[in-house]
Formats: structure tokens, C-alpha cells, sequence
């Protein structure tokens, strides 16, 4: 039984649940329980806060987690990333009243900044040379400045839509974070054993998501070009229409190099493209 930590309720409560639930990974915890099990896969699911998520992974009280790269930079505990998962994406920012000429970093210089994150914010001043007073409040940072508490602020950010409803300007963007599983540093064999099996449907579900399965129509002359920029998983696959000199080309493509694909495509001659989503990719 491998037993796995995920937030209880919060930001990234919702899309871990979904994360499992994609794996095939039956989860049901109807009354909001503590703990579940997995109905069908060796799992125990604990929900627990985000915080502290990292010291029951370094303790072994839980051999894997989900949680935001933030939340475990600031811990410092002895854990190990194994694997991003691609939400929660969001970055941590010095933000400071829209009032405020801001001409850079040495702005801070002296002053007091209000964060949830003081261990990743010391750090990151002591690299960039600067003495400020690091305030410490678990929550609602963002007030900070409008009371007095503080000059600035270092949060969370996503899309700046909070610090503008409270007065704040975003100055400087000092980290970038995502979700991640984290690890356990000493696994037995027989949970290790289980991890690789999730880590094997989690890559799947992801590499689904990042591509897309595309299909369309092209005259003859144009098969080999297309095959060139569709390279497929091993190599597109090629089916005769039942229109004379046209083939169905069905392929693979990433969800970044799409419209680019799509263009090129087109200069081809290439007419009635469909693009599908695929839901697990096995690579
Ligand atoms: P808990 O009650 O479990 O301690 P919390 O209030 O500390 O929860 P949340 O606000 O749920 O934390 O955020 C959890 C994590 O989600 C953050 O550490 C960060 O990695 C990520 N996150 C937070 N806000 C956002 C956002 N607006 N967009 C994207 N990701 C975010
Ligand atoms: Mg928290």
C-alpha cells in the first residue's frame, strides 16, 4: 500500500482529486474524511493542509504528496520532487502600492515586506543584496500595506487581479511554481514498486494532455511533406479516401506546435483537419 498526502480543501485540492480520478484511481470520500482508500489500486489517500504535507513526506508518515514547488521551498524539508504535474501554476511576487515610483529592487532597501513565504523570501533577498524587514502573516498579505503593516508585499500571484482590487502593483516576479509530487527519501521496494505504476498513468494522462490527435485529408503529391512536419508517435498513419488521389493522414501532435503545424498544413493543400483530444497517451 502506497499512501499518498493531498491537500484537504484549497487550491489544489480539486485538480489532485481529478489527477487520481484520470489514473483510473477510484477515491471515495464521501464524508470528507481524514483518510480513504483507493477501491481499486494499493492507495491511502490522507487529506491534510498544504504545510503540512512536507514534514509528513520527510517524516514517512506518508511516502508521496502533492503540493505547490512554493510550499516546499519553504519548508526545507528532506523530500524529494519525483515529477511536475503542470497546475496550480503561479509565481511569487514583491508587489508594492501602485502609488509607489518604483525604480527597482533597491526600493526594498530598509523596508518592511509582508509574506506567507519568509524563508523564500530571505533567500532570494540575501542573492540580490538587499536588507529588508520580513514580516511574517499566515494570510490576507495583501492588506499589509493599505494598514500600515508593511511597505510591500510577497505573494502568490496568478493573475495580478487581487493585488489590483487591494491597490498593489506587482515590481518583481522572484519565483515561478507549479504543482509537484514529492517523495519520501527511503521507499521499500514494495511501495516503490507502486509509485512506478502511478508515475506511469500520471505521465500518461499528461502526455495526453500536452497532445493532440490530428486527422485530415491530403492529395497524393503532398503525403511525404506532411508525413515530414506530422511526425507521429512512430510515423503518421496513412489511409487511401475513397476519392482518387487524396490520402487520410492521422497523426500526433503537441499542443504547443499546433497552430504553427496547422499552417504549414494548410500550405500544403491539406483540407478537412480534425483535431481531437486523446485522453491517455502510452508512449
Ligand atoms: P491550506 O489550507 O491547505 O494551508 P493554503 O491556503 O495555504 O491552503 P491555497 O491558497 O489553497 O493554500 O494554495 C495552495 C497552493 O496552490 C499554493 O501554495 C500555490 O502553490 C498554489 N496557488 C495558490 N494560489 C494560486 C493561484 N491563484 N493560481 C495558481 N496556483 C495557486
Ligand atoms: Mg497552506
Amino acid at each position: 500500500m502506497l499512501r499518498i498526502a493531498i491537500q484537504k480543501s484549497g487550491r489544489l485540492s480539486e485538480k489532485s482529486n481529478a489527477l487520481l480520478k484520470e489514473c483510473g484511481i477510484q477515491v471515495e470520500n464521501g464524508n470528507k474524511k481524514l483518510k480513504a482508500q483507493a477501491r481499486n489500486f494499493p492507495l491511502e489517500v490522507m487529506y491534510l493542509r498544504d504545510d503540512d504535507i512536507p514534514q509528513y513526506v520527510a517524516d514517512g508518515v506518508v511516502d508521496v504528496g502533492i503540493l505547490g514547488e512554493n510550499g516546499i521551498l519553504e519548508k526545507e524539508k528532506a523530500v524529494e520532487v519525483i515529477q511536475p504535474l503542470g497546475f496550480a501554476k503561479c509565481r511569487l511576487s514583491l508587489a508594492v502600492s501602485k502609488e509607489v515610483n518604483y525604480t527597482g529592487i533597491q526600493y526594498f532597501e530598509g523596508r518592511k515586506i509582508a509574506t506567507s513565504y519568509p524563508k523564500i523570501l530571505k533567500r532570494h533577498l540575501d542573492k540580490l543584496g538587499v536588507n529588508a524587514e520580513v514580516e511574517e502573516i499566515s494570510g490576507s498579505v495583501e492588506i499589509a500595506p493599505s494598514i500600515g503593516l508593511a511597505d510591500g508585499v510577497f505573494d502568490i500571484v496568478s493573475t495580478g487581479s487581487t493585488l489590483m482590487t487591494n491597490g498593489l502593483k506587482e515590481v518583481e516576479t522572484l519565483m515561478r511554481s507549479q504543482a509537484v509530487m514529492i517523495a519520501t527519501p527511503n521507499l521499500s521496494e514494495e511501495r516503490q514498486l507502486i509509485l512506478e505504476k502511478l508515475l506511469f498513468r500520471i505521465k500518461a494522462v499528461k502526455s495526453a494532455d500536452q497532445n493532440k490527435y490530428i486527422l485530415l485529408n491530403a492529395p497524393n503529391s503532398a503525403v511525404e511533406e506532411i508525413c515530414n512536419i506530422l511526425p507521429g508517435m512512430k510515423s503518421p498513419t496513412i489511409l487511401p479516401l475513397a476519392r482518387e488521389g487524396w490520402s487520410s493522414i492521422h497523426s500526433v501532435v503537441k499542443e504547443d506546435e499546433f497552430w504553427e503545424v496547422i499552417d504549414n498544413l494548410q500550405g500544403y493543400g491539406a483540407e478537412g483537419i480534425l483535431v481531437v483530444p486523446i485522453e491517455k497517451m502510452i508512449i
